[in-house]
């Protein structure tokens, strides 16, 4: 059997090699490892995998040798027959052993902690949230995904601010944590080579709703990043991977006992997706309004997740003695401006000239978006004329069908690779709850191609929902939190 390092760990040859050379006279007890095409069959036939076919799966995609076709047909088989907790487990050391593990000094022990989302509509937390926790004394050394389905991606999101660089070395990664406390960094040829992989083949082949997959592929990252504490915010609603809590909350515990199993002290906060987080989607419009919170400000929704959240990790990682107190720690840190401080350290540290980042972290809200991509046109929707019913009370604003349009807008990929339009996005003139008189602007598009079709407005409006009950304020996005096990 030829022998293929896995890439940067020093670790021994993964078993399976496909490249069917050299196994003739070889002193190798061990059995032959299977063809791809025999583990794709075992797996689509409701088979279990065994540790050396999933590692043989794992080292064939990163070593080039399997086949885009069989990628996705291995990806679709998992979607369609799942994995036992032991499968998942292997596939999640396996992703995580395919790069570099991280290594930090011995005094961030305790102060190491991320936190990261199974993706939602409109969803900037990880940009808010990363900084806030450096203010707070943490370390975060968050690897962090690019869009994913329908779904918007942190990384998509930061590099509409011009000259952010996702791609950072182990070594800067740690310079980057010395200067600013934290960093947002994608999966590279050294970080996570083999989740890199599947994550693009996934978000073109239909095989994003997976528990295996998602759980592997969320907890490979942050396994090497050697953390102290995880929270996972896994979304559930009309606009998640996962629609109904019930699901959520097994992708919830399937997180929490892989994570346990592999010494990762992870929580899972489910929280609802059904209507996009705070005012805008849209990977420009985004950051503008992560920029809003971190000036202490900006839809209460966005903020109240962000202080959930914080005040999660902060807890678990042994840094607030409850979790209230944890989120009024992160709730000062956005109100006094040193999460804001940390941020524009952070976009300096990682490429960002540091005029442009004071400037963006400085400004206004009108200059900031002079500073950042911008759509050709903008286009507003009106709430829809009723006679009998002159006003409503906006119920909800469904997020998958804005999303859906966004993406056609070209603010998602239908191939791996694929460019993104930055500018493009929407923002909400409404919140829910909240009284809206028929025939008044609700919807701001943010396009660069021609106007909105007909099918495409007609999506949109159906996403706004009224009622005639009271204005109410909004509930909090919020449900529950899962535990790892002796908290
Ligand atoms: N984020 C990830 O990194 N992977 C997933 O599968 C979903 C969200």
């Amino acid at each position: 059997m030829a022998a293929s390092m896995t890439p940067g760990t020093g670790a021994p040859p993964a078993p399976g090699d496909f490249s069917g050379e050299g196994s003739q006279g070889l002193p190798d007890p061990s059995p032959e490892p299977k063809q791809l095409p025999e583990l794709i069959r075992m797996k689509r036939d409701g088979g279990r995998l065994s540790e050396a076919d999933i590692r043989g799966f794992v080292a064939a995609v990163v070593n080039g040798s399997a086949q885009g076709a069989q990628i996705g047909a291995m990806l679709m088989a998992i979607r369609l027959r799942g994995m036992d907790l032991e499968e998942t487990s292997v596939l999640t050391q396996a992703l995580a052993q395919s790069g570099q593990q991280l290594e930090w000094p011995e005094a961030w022990r305790q102060q190491l902690v991320d936190k990261h989302s199974t993706g939602g509509v409109g969803d900037k937390v990880s940009l808010v949230l990363a900084p806030a926790l450096a203010a707070c004394g943490c370390k975060v050394p968050m690897i962090s995904g690019r869009g994913l389905g329908h779904t918007g991606g942190t990384l998509d999101k930061l590099e509409s601010i011009p000259g952010f660089n996702v791609i950072q070395s182990p070594e800067q990664m740690q310079v980057l944590l010395e200067q600013a406390g934290c960093c947002i960094v994608g999966q590279s040829e050294q970080l996570v080579p083999a989740d890199g992989i599947l994550y693009a083949a996934r978000d073109v082949t239909a095989t994003v709703d997976s528990l295996p997959l998602i759980t592997a592929s969320i907890l490979s990252k942050k396994l090497v990043e050697g953390l102290s504490a995880l929270v996972v915010d896994v979304k559930f609603g009309g606009a998640a991977v996962f629609p109904n809590q019930e699901q959520a909350r097994e992708l919830a515990k399937t997180l929490v006992g892989v994570g346990a199993s592999l010494g990762l002290r992870v929580a899972a906060a489910l929280t609802a997706m059904d209507k996009p987080l705070g005012r805008c989607v849209g990977h420009a419009l985004e950051v503008e309004e992560a920029l809003l919170c971190m000036d202490g400000a900006g839809p209460p929704d966005l903020r109240d997740l962000v202080t959930t959240l914080g005040g999660a990790l902060l807890w678990l990682s042994g840094h607030a003695g409850t979790q209230a107190q944890g989120a009024a720690r992160v709730a000062a840190a956005l109100d006094d401006g040193s999460a804001l401080g940390r941020f524009e350290r952070m976009l300096a540290a990682q490429g960002v000239d540091p005029g442009l980042a004071r400037a963006l972290c400085s400004g206004s809200p009108a200059e900031r978006r002079q500073l950042l991509p911008r759509a050709r046109e903008q286009e507003e929707l009106l709430a829809p004329a009723d006679a009998s019913l002159p006003a409503g009370t906006v119920e909800l604003v469904r997020a998958l069908p804005l999303a859906l349009v966004l993406h056609e807008l070209g603010a998602g990929r239908s191939r791996a690779g694929e460019p993104l339009r930055l500018g493009v996005g929407a923002e909400l003139l409404v919140d829910v709850g909240q009284r809206l008189r028929r025939g008044t602007p609700w919807l701001r598009v943010h396009r660069d191609g021609p106007a909105l079709s007909g099918p495409q407005r007609r999506a949109l409006q159906k996403a706004l929902i009224l009622s005639d009950r009271a204005p109410f304020a909004a509930p909090s996005p919020f449900a529950e939190l899962v535990l790892p096990p002796q908290q």
